[in-house]
């Protein structure tokens, strides 16, 4: 017999997410690398929820999850959300043709809205930003909050978490897998690839072929201003793609640059030049001096080459099921995504809450 059915690698908010949804219903263990199970992308988000993200087949799932994640899912203790709102900015109205092209019926409706309305809710915003498109159903998601919870939950319900346990090698034999994850020798029915931007190397430690899953580097950088009042500034996204940036304290500002710079999987660090770009956007449109950067970071949001997630069993392996490629949207889609997963996983039917969305989409190499 198997020491577990089922073996999830990674311990970020993709297997955490799943882990909490089936460890009532089989013996599973998660094996994370690190110390920490939120030591990568999930620990260095910028903790957004917003409807459009990520375009038309991750909508449905970012929808779906708003409720749970409202309800404090899983363990229903409060909101895990903080309503906040997004403004799209550009200095020119075609410069929000991007965003209002992914408009839909299942999202939240936009407001376009221009000076001074603008200004009002942007203060200090330089001439020539005269074009916006307000989002109010934005809002900040409690991070640690979700992903300790999952994590809470999948304990509470049998689960075991392996830290400081890669998985290094695994073998099918039998209709097992036979696991090397750091000094202990484990068996599964299942392997689920919860990898992040090591998807890629996990299958290929388990003589699976890679789904082109590919990490890119995104930087954040935490800025000190000459302003007061920003906690609760809406999130500011440039209409062409260059810049965001959101209030973290009431006067300390989160900024990233919008950087998509392809990687290895690795501990990403920022680059100055990235750093360099964030300061250079922020201080083009608001007027609020810069007295210091009080940190910067960089993350890893992972891509497979449609740029759709990969929920599903590999079709050319036994037992190996792909939970990777959650691109910049892993945190807002869990609840709903982990629905989606568990479902294929088990084969049991789906939760109602994702009953209307189509798992087709996610099939791994669906695109070749
Ligand atoms: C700067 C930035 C901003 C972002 N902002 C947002 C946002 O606002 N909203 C949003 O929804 N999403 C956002 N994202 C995306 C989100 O963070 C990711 O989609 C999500 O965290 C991916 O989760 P994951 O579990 O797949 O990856 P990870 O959190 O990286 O977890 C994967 C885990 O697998 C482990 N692992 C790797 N190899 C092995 C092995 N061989 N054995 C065992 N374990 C292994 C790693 O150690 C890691 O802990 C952002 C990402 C970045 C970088």
């Amino acid at each position: 017999m198997s020491d577990f059915d089922i073996v999830i690698v990674g311990g970020g908010i993709a297997g955490a997410s799943l882990g909490a949804r089936i460890a009532a219903h089989a013996r599973v263990a998660i094996l994370e690398a690190e110390e920490h199970c939120a030591m990568h992308s999930t620990g260095r988000s910028a903790a957004f929820w917003l409807a459009h993200y990520g375009g038309a087949p991750i909508i449905p799932l970012t929808i779906a999850s708003r409720r749970p994640l409202e309800e404090g899912w899983p363990n229903g203790e409060r909101s895990l959300l903080h309503q906040r709102g997004a403004i799209t900015i550009g200095k020119e109205y075609r410069h929000l043709w991007d965003a209002m092209s992914v408009e839909t019926d299942a999202a939240p409706r936009r407001q376009e809205i221009k000076r001074p309305a603008l200004e009002a809710l942007i203060p200090g915003l330089r001439a020539g930003w005269d074009f916006g498109l307000l989002d109010s159903s934005c809002a900040d998601i409690d991070v640690a909050a979700l992903h300790g919870g999952c994590l809470a939950e999948f304990r509470r319900a049998g689960g075991v978490v392996m830290t400081a346990t890669p998985l290094v090698r695994a073998r099918r034999q039998n209709d097992s897998w036979k696991i090397e994850a750091g000094n202990d020798r484990l068996t599964a029915a299942t392997i689920v690839n919860a990898a992040g931007a090591w998807a890629d190397t996990v299958a290929s430690r388990c003589d699976v072929p890679g789904l082109g899953i590919t990490p890119y580097r995104r930087t954040i950088v935490q800025l000190r201003v000459g302003r007061t009042g920003l906690k609760d500034l809406p999130l500011v996204i440039d209409g062409l793609g260059k810049f965001y940036f959101k209030g973290e304290s009431d006067n300390r500002i989160w900024v990233s640059p919008h950087d998509e710079t392809a990687s290895e999987p690795c501990d990403s660090a920022p680059e100055e030049i990235d750093v360099a770009r964030a300061i250079d956007h922020f201080e083009s449109v608001v007027d609020w001096p810069v007295e210091a950067v009080e940190r910067k970071w960089a993350g890893l949001r992972s891509f497979t080459p449609l740029r759709v997630p990969a929920f599903g069993f590999e079709p050319t392996a036994d037992g190996f099921f792909w939970c990777a490629g959650q691109g910049g949207f892993g945190i807002q889609t869990a609840p709903a995504a982990s629905a989606v997963a568990a479902s294929l996983l088990l084969g049991e039917g789906p939760e109602p809450f994702v009953a209307h969305i189509d798992p087709r989409p996610f099939t791994p190499r669906r695109y070749g």
